[in-house]
């Protein structure tokens, strides 16, 4: 006597959970609620001493040399490209395999981002391909650190610094991580972090640039402040109300609000890596059996990850559906699953504006077909990661090819 496999809740059967695990959430608690209330209760809700103490503490626990708090990580990749120079006309080299947000702020600039395509173990930015796309009007060459592990800064910085480019890290995925013992946040001339709250760590929306160049810094502080040449603090010391405007800017500011919460998260942070650290190992040990037709992806060589995402690359050729199929099965188990990310220069804003589209990029485009983001965030519990092998081993066994 056969036993009939159990039948999925996509085609009505009993889910794995009732309720979804997201793939991934914040955690707040009684003092980060304090350490907002204290703030409420104060003379500065903006502008005020929470930014720089905020930023102290980031640049203190990633050894950079300076940082400045934005209000997202967006405007932190905005503020980057201004302070490095991009403009009309000028190239900016971005991986494929990215948030848009990546791509746009070069856009923002009036710049062409020019889409290198990443390395199929790691879907990191391949350092190769970055080099042959260089050109005269190249400007700056943006590094992801897609899922939580750094990109190989070390050959991006040769090449960067053969052609006088600049190098920039957007580390919204890796606070916390380093490369061959070098911290995230001093591997790049510019480094973009965010806050939003499937990062690490979360101010609502916020985001920081760090970097060791001190005449990038003052200008980064002009950006989020509408160019002026000094904030009311300074205009204080000097007893005056003058300023100018010497630049454009805009209003990037974060407020102390949310810098006193991001002041309580990053108190956790090193706890919440070791268990990001940990549920990633139970994920990478489950799908290390070699059963399932879906495998981990690959760690690059002295990389410390920090695990923002727990990315799975389907085995199309052992499995009867595609990954939406797969995608929408694993939801309706109450796993959420997702995709991270529509490969940039698919999108129907770069195809039309400017001209991109698919071949482009074959092997982030062969990887947007197979990837799925598993659950990945510090408050899952054991049995929660216990859920997520169930429904895996659930979904692909029935859908495998026999
Ligand atoms: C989240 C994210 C951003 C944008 O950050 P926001 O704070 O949401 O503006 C940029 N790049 C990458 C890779 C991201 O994951």
């Amino acid at each position: 006597m056969t036993v009939d496999p159990p039948l999925l809740a996509i085609d009505g059967g009993e889910p794995v959970r009732r309720d979804v695990l997201p793939y991934a959430r914040q955690w707040l608690d009684e003092r980060d609620e304090q350490a907002v209330l204290e703030v409420l209760r104060s003379d500065w809700l903006t502008t005020g001493p929470s930014v720089t103490r905020f930023e102290d503490a980031v640049r203190e626990r990633t050894g950079a040399a300076g940082a400045v708090a934005v209000s997202s990580g967006t405007a932190a990749l905005h503020a980057v490209m201004h302070a490095a120079g991009v403009g009309a006309g000028d190239e900016v080299i971005v991986p494929a395999m990215t948030f848009a947000a990546t791509a746009n702020a070069a856009v923002f600039q009036g710049a062409t981002p020019v889409f290198a395509d990443v390395l199929p173990g790691t879907l990191l930015v391949d350092p190769e391909r970055v080099a042959t796309l260089v050109g005269p009007r190249t400007r700056a060459i943006v590094g992801v650190d897609y899922g939580g592990q750094p990109c190989d800064y070390e050959a991006l910085g040769q090449v960067a610094e053969r052609q006088g480019l600049a190098l920039i890290a957007d580390a919204a995925h890796s606070l916390g991580a380093s490369l061959r013992g070098r911290p995230v946040g001093t591997l790049a001339d510019l480094t973009t972090l965010s806050f939003h709250p499937v990062k690490h760590i979360t101010t609502g929306e916020g985001g920081m640039v760090l970097s060791a160049k001190a005449d990038r810094l003052a200008t980064l502080r002009r950006f989020r402040n509408h160019g002026f040449d000094r904030d009311h603090l300074q205009r204080a010391a000097e007893d005056s109300w003058r300023y100018d405007m010497i630049d454009l800017g805009f209003n990037y500011r974060l407020t102390d609000i949310q810098s006193a919460l991001g002041m309580s998260q990053l108190a956790r942070l090193d706890e919440w890596i070791a268990r990001r650290r940990d549920i990633a190992s139970r994920y990478t040990a489950f799908l290390r059996r070699g059963v399932l037709p879906a495998r981990p992806l690959d760690l690059a060589p002295g990389v410390e990850h920090a695990y923002h995402l727990y990315v799975v690359s389907l085995d199309q050729e052992r499995l009867s559906v595609g990954r939406d199929r797969v995608f929408a099965a694993l939801r309706a188990e109450g796993i959420g699953v997702n995709v991270h990310y529509t490969p940039v220069h698919l999108h129907r804003f770069y195809r039309e504006r400017f001209g991109t589209g698919p071949g482009g990029c074959p092997v982030a485009e062969a990887a947007f077909d197979r990837i799925l983001s598993l659950p990945m965030f510090p408050a899952m519990t054991d049995g929660d990661v216990e859920d997520v092998a169930r429904g895996l081993t659930k979904v692909l066994t029935a859908y495998a090819v026999p």
